[in-house]
């Protein structure tokens, strides 16, 4: 693995902080922009209004009776006004000044103008404002009775108390994204910590299981489908190891039980014929002969399960007749089925299959062979054919000694023999049916047995009707 990946807690707090920061960046953008197009829509229409207010104040200061002017009030709404960043000057209707802001207090004028216009220069530039100057005119009773001149900095302007909400507003869009950020990395790290824990438990317990460590199990409970699959399956392969593992003990023990009995009657009756304690009588050597044939038998049972077991079991198929085979096989179990007084009965039929005629003859062998050898004298042998749409089925049943249901699972493997006593009289290796298991699953077929102690069994192999099934 190169250093430069990162963890996936890493990538994934990451990413959700990088999406939410996006988001708020995003939203914050928006509503920038959304709250300030709105805001000065909001000021044009405040602008007019106040400039409405202040002709009406202006105009209802004429006096109609006395055809004069309250200078005073009108001094107080222009000096407002112009606090305000109005600069008003009144005019009767003859033009004559009535009152002018700029002649009352030029100073301020110029400094409120001065302000307005930098702040609107360093915040808006892009409007380009400048200050106006319109004439409306004062209406008192129906009448004009002067004109009222307005200059403000256009096309609209924003006072210090607005440019406050403004930064007030934007403060509080940053709070919340910062806010947001820092939630979102703190959520983000809790969900990645939370998916990455048990992703992180099932990388260390497999690293376990390849270094050997075949009894390693993942605990973790997660409510994620996908991890939880995960962890099934490194568990269910652990498991499948370890029990690989176990077999594989069991063989090379059972291996060497099984080549030093009759290894070591030869050695014996050998040494005897050798120091001349025994005569090399004929019964003697066929005893040695019998044990030799023994080992030869298994070392030939191993080799042609390590042949069907590897990878490169190739079949040779042709299209065979199940019941035809049955027969054949049949055939040369005469000797032991008279001797044995054995009933045996064929039924049933099915069409051709593809199949490699020898390993199903090897089959048939092994499963007659079984019957045969745990049926005692006088029981009686069924075998039956028959098919579904998709498979043939050939069962072979007996009413023999039976398998006990707790060694069920296990009579396919290498070795194993139910009831290891009564094998020593039958003279099995326990490896018959581990041949008959891999032949039937090259073939992709199954096999399934059934069984009741004392009863009897039922052995019945399911094999595709068709190439390419
Ligand atoms: P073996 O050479 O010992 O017969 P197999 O692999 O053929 O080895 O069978 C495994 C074990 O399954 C046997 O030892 C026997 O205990 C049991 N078994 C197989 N077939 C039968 C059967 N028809 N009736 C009872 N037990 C059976």
């Amino acid at each position: 693995m190169k250093n430069k990946n990162f963890s996936l807690k890493s990538k994934l707090s990451l990413s959700i902080s990088l999406v939410v920061l996006l988001i708020v960046a995003l939203i914050s953008l928006l509503a920038n922009y959304f709250i300030e197009d709105q805001f000065k829509d909001y000021i044009l229409i405040q602008q007019k209004k106040t400039t409405h207010q202040i002709i009406t104040s202006i105009s209802q200061q004429y006096n109609n009776q006395s055809d004069s002017w309250d200078i005073d009030f009108i001094h107080k709404i222009g000096m407002d006004a112009l606090y305000n960043g109005y600069i008003i000057s009144v005019y009767d209707s003859k033009n004559n000044t009535v009152w002018d802001a700029k002649s009352c207090d030029m100073e301020l004028c110029n400094e409120i103008m001065n302000d307005i216009s930098d702040r609107m220069m360093v915040k808006y530039p892009s409007i380009n404002g400048t200050f106006i100057t319109n004439e409306y005119p004062a209406i008192n009773n129906k009448q004009q009775v002067g004109t009222v001149k307005i200059s403000n900095f256009g096309p609209y302007f924003l006072s210090k108390d607005d440019f406050q909400f403004l930064d007030s507003l934007n403060q509080l869009l940053i709070g919340i994204g910062i806010f947001s950020l820092a939630v979102s990395i703190l959520v983000g790290f809790y969900l990645a910590k939370k998916l990455t824990n048990p992703i992180s438990k099932t990388v260390e317990v497999s690293k376990r299981i390849s270094f050997g460590d075949y009894g390693a199990r993942i605990q973790e409970e997660t409510n994620t489908k996908e991890i939880d699959e995960l962890i099934l399956s490194i568990n269910h392969m652990a498991e499948t190891l370890e029990n690989q593992e176990n077999l594989r003990k069991q063989l090379t023990a059972d291996v060497a039980h099984e080549l030093r009995t009759p290894l070591t009657t030869v050695q014996t009756h050998m040494e005897a014929l050798i120091e001349g304690i025994w005569e090399p009588t004929t019964k003697r050597l066929q005893s040695c002969y019998d044990e030799i044939t023994r080992i030869c038998k298994l070392v030939n049972d191993l080799e042609r399960l390590a042949k069907l077991e590897g990878q490169n079991l190739n079949l040779k198929k042709t299209s065979i007749n199940l019941l035809e085979l049955t027969n054949k096989v049949i055939y040369n179990f005469e000797v032991e089925l008279k001797n044995k007084y054995l009933k045996i009965n064929v039924s049933g039929n099915c069409q051709d299959i593809p199949a490699d005629e020898d390993r199903i003859n090897q089959v048939l062998t092994n499963l007659i062979s079984n019957a045969v050898k745990y049926t005692p004298y006088e029981g009686s042998i069924e075998i039956n054919l028959s098919e579904t749409e998709t498979s043939a089925l050939l069962s072979i049943s007996d009413n023999g000694i039976g398998i006990p249901e707790s060694e069920l699972p296990y009579i396919f493997e290498r070795f194993y023999r139910a009831d290891k006593s009564r094998n020593r009289m039958t003279g099995g290796s326990g490896i018959g049916l581990a041949i008959v298991k891999s032949i039937i699953t090259a073939h992709r077929g199954s096999i399934e047995v059934t069984s009741n102690l004392n009863e009897g069994s039922c052995f019945t192999i399911i094999l595709p009707k068709y190439r390419n099934q």
